[in-house]
């Protein structure tokens, strides 16, 4: 069976260091805020090419944290509107009502997929004050009109990185681009840890140290208190195992890009229909998408073949039941892209066979 991603593989490919890692910090007897988190931040934060990265729970929570940071910084106040893609993944629009914001899901370009800058200047009110873009799928969302319309309109610039850690922008990297950044670490991204994780990146001391207190009840100094926090940290394992990892994160990246490169090139079928390739290094393809208005026939005909696929995502945010009292507008750009996406199998350890069998599976299927 070809394997939509083979974690178990991608771990054993670190081995043995993955282990040595864990084992470092089992037999260290420290758990929490040591010394591999301090050093995975630094790490990271040079890796982007921002000033500071703030290790956190997960993705969800760096998004949160950065939206209650700015809150409890005195530069949103709850009711203020961000606007987000409408087919983003759910978490970037969680971050923003769980902090009493109001979320303004805009289309994406149909050419992309991304969240288009004409449509973000549209949804502008006097509300507006802050744009959340997504590099969805791993392809960079940033362009310079996007940076014009935030600073004109004096809106914060925040990216959700969950997908894209490593993919540039013109020589820079996603995640250092707006005024802060989101990652996540959960296993299958792009950069994986054993379990979950994210960080926050940014250029913004402020920023920086409130995100920090917030994930830490609300506290930088012991017993003192400054806000209402939570609980949201990484662990000295995972971060010790993301150390491991990093430094092959460009490789395996690129890795990624020839795969993607042999699908667009040798996938012929008319009846499918692919993303135009974004320039040098701006996508890190952590789903390679397909399109068809068969869908799920083609789901079944790869499955009944052995190759494994996903969905990203079946049901558009507006349209789940969390959200269902805002469930009055219509998004046809974002509908037809959770009704005919198809994710195909992409990983640094598929092999050139793997891929070569996907691609002739893909060519000889007709509806
Ligand atoms: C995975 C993901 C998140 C959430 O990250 P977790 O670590 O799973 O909480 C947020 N946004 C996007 C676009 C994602 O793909």
């Amino acid at each position: 069976m070809i394997k939509f991603l083979d974690l178990k593989k991608i771990t054993d490919s670190f081995a043995p260091s993955v282990t040595e890692a864990i084992n470092r910090v089992v037999t260290s007897g420290w758990f929490l805020q040591g010394e591999e988190t301090a050093a995975f931040e630094k790490e990271y934060a040079e890796f982007i090419g921002c000033q500071y990265a703030v290790g956190c729970g997960n993705g969800l929570d760096a998004l949160t944290l950065i939206m209650r940071a700015y809150i409890e910084m005195g530069v949103l106040k709850p009711g203020d509107e961000v606007i987000v893609p409408a087919n983003t993944y759910i978490a970037s629009i969680l971050a923003i009502t769980e902090n009493g914001l109001r979320p303004i899901l805009v289309e994406p370009d149909p050419a992309t997929c991304q969240i288009s800058p004409k449509n973000i200047e549209a949804a502008i009110t006097s509300s507006t004050k802050a744009v959340m873009i997504v590099h969805l799928y791993g392809r960079c969302a940033y362009s310079e009109k996007i940076k014009e319309i935030c600073t004109s309109h004096n809106l914060k610039l925040i990216e959700d990185n969950a997908q894209a850690h490593g993919c540039l922008y013109h020589g820079r990297r996603t995640g250092s681009l707006g005024d802060a950044a989101g990652h996540s670490f959960y296993p299958g991204k792009n950069l994986g840890a054993l379990g979950d994780a994210g960080a926050v990146t940014t250029n913004d001391p402020v920023l920086a140290v409130t995100v920090k207190s917030l994930g830490n009840y609300g506290s930088a100094k012991k017993y003192v208190f400054r806000y209402q926090g939570r609980n949201s940290r990484i662990d000295e394992i995972q971060a010790a195992v993301l150390r491991i990892k990093l430094p092959r994160l460009d490789a395996d990246n690129l890795q990624r890009t020839r795969i993607a490169k042999r699908y667009l090139s040798e996938i012929t079928n008319p009846a499918i229909t692919m993303l135009p390739e974004a320039p040098e290094g701006e996508n890190v393809y952590h789903i390679f998408t397909v399109f068809t208005p068969h869908r799920e026939e083609l789901q079944k005909y790869l499955a009944d073949n052995g190759v494994q696929t996903l969905i990203h995502y079946p049901i558009p945010p507006h349209k789940q039941e969390c959200y269902k009292n805002k469930n009055v507008f219509s998004f046809p750009v974002t509908e037809k892209i959770h009704r005919e996406e198809l994710s195909l199998p992409i990983s640094p350890v598929m092999t050139e066979e793997e891929v070569s069998e996907v691609i002739r599976l893909l060519n000889e299927w007709s509806i």
